[in-house]
């Protein structure tokens, strides 16, 4: 078996214990005779695998009583017009746009609704988040929207905008279950799972109890009405079923390695070491204000397109994989989530110290 150094950045790399415990469990799920991807998502067995992945997640993140966990479908940018859909009662929302998923989810909103761009980093290519302290929030903003943690340009609010009493919306994706979370800052807390937490095709939204009504866009289909998934526990139709309890088994693993302030310190100690040797190298660059760096995401450049191009192929070569950064931003990104070892930053570090000697 060769395992490699995943550094994508989603899909993107799981826990092998989970892993391990998928693959003893797939062609016998305790006893049934069948794998969790052959079985009916109404039978008993399910309906653990899925309780028991809800529980898990409310007691990781400390959730409320007043919100609903939905595991739903369509990736985090179907939530883009599902927010808009359900949320727009005034018709007017306030997005803060600090990255291209900001920017989509911006301009899905414009197609439903009186959508402003409050704040933008775009003019320096999205590298810090804006000053949110005291913004221009419309006085009848349904709510204010932001991406959490900027998956392509590795920029993370660290503290949430002051919304001056309106709803604030997140999308957590390539955040999420990293640190832990205050829940009641938030009226929608929602991400695709296939950065942090599982397999790409599970979006979870949690979302206060009165956001969730009847009242939404005309025309909106069912299958994008929050109602109808909350008031079906998840289960309205054949939910990603196999996709939710591996999301389960990294609760669980999550659990195991002391819930989410354990996984604050080990990211942090993780992200320091490639931090402090960008901050310290002659040739690579962290390209991130860095009081705005993400903990998850940690883009780079040597300078050179072609110096970049040959690290990304030798590193490869090496067992350092996807290290090549978005195609809109070139360069080099390490992705280092949750599932990321510490050996596997280490490691990485050393084999920049010695391109960079062997190319200086
Ligand atoms: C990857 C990503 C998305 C898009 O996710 P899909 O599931 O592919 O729709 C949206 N927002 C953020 C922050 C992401 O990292």
């Amino acid at each position: 078996m060769a395992r490699v150094y995943n550094f994508s950045a989603g899909p993107a790399v799981l826990p092998e214990e989970v892993l391990q415990a998928a693959a003893a469990e797939m062609m016998d799920y305790e006893g049934t005779g069948m794998s969790v991807m052959e079985m009916s998502h109404r039978s008993k067995a399910y309906e653990k695998i899925i309780q028991e992945a809800e529980a898990d997640l409310r007691d990781l993140m400390n959730i409320p009583d007043n919100y609903k966990v939905l595991f739903l479908q369509g990736g985090a940018s179907q939530q883009f017009a599902m927010i808009p859909m359900n949320l727009m009662k005034n018709g007017v929302a306030d997005y803060i746009v600090t990255g291209q998923w900001a920017k989509k989810a911006y301009q899905e909103a414009c197609m439903y609704g009186k959508a402003n761009k409050i704040a933008s980093s775009e003019d320096a290519t999205f590298s810090y988040i804006p000053d949110c302290s005291d913004l221009p929030i419309s006085e009848d903003a349904d709510y204010v929207y932001i991406c959490e943690n900027n998956t392509i340009y590795g920029t993370k609010f660290k503290t949430l905008p002051n919304t001056k009493g309106k709803t604030l919306v997140s999308d957590v994706s390539s955040c999420f279950l990293s640190e832990p979370v205050d829940v009641t800052k938030y009226g929608v807390i929602y991400g695709g799972v296939q950065k942090n937490i599982g397999p790409a095709g599970v979006v979870i939204v949690i979302i206060r109890e009165d956001l969730i009504t009847e009242d939404v866009l005309p025309g909106t289909p069912t299958m994008l009405k929050y109602k109808i998934h909350a008031d079906n526990d998840s289960l309205y139709n054949t939910p990603p079923a196999y996709g939710i309890y591996i999301c389960g088994k990294v609760f669980k693993w999550l659990k195991k390695q002391g819930g989410l302030a354990a996984m604050k310190e080990y990211n942090e100690k993780k992200a320091k070491i490639l931090y402090d040797f960008l901050d310290q190298s002659k040739m690579f660059k962290g390209t991130v204000r860095p009081e705005d760096r993400s903990l998850m995401n940690v883009p780079f450049v040597t300078g050179s397109d072609e110096l970049d191009a040959k690290f990304v192929k030798e590193a490869a070569a090496a067992g350092f994989v996807n290290l090549k950064g978005h195609r809109s931003v070139g360069g080099m990104r390490a992705s280092i989530y949750n599932a990321m070892p510490i050996e596997g930053v280490e490691k990485l570090v050393a084999f920049m110290k010695e391109f960079e000697e062997k190319n200086a």
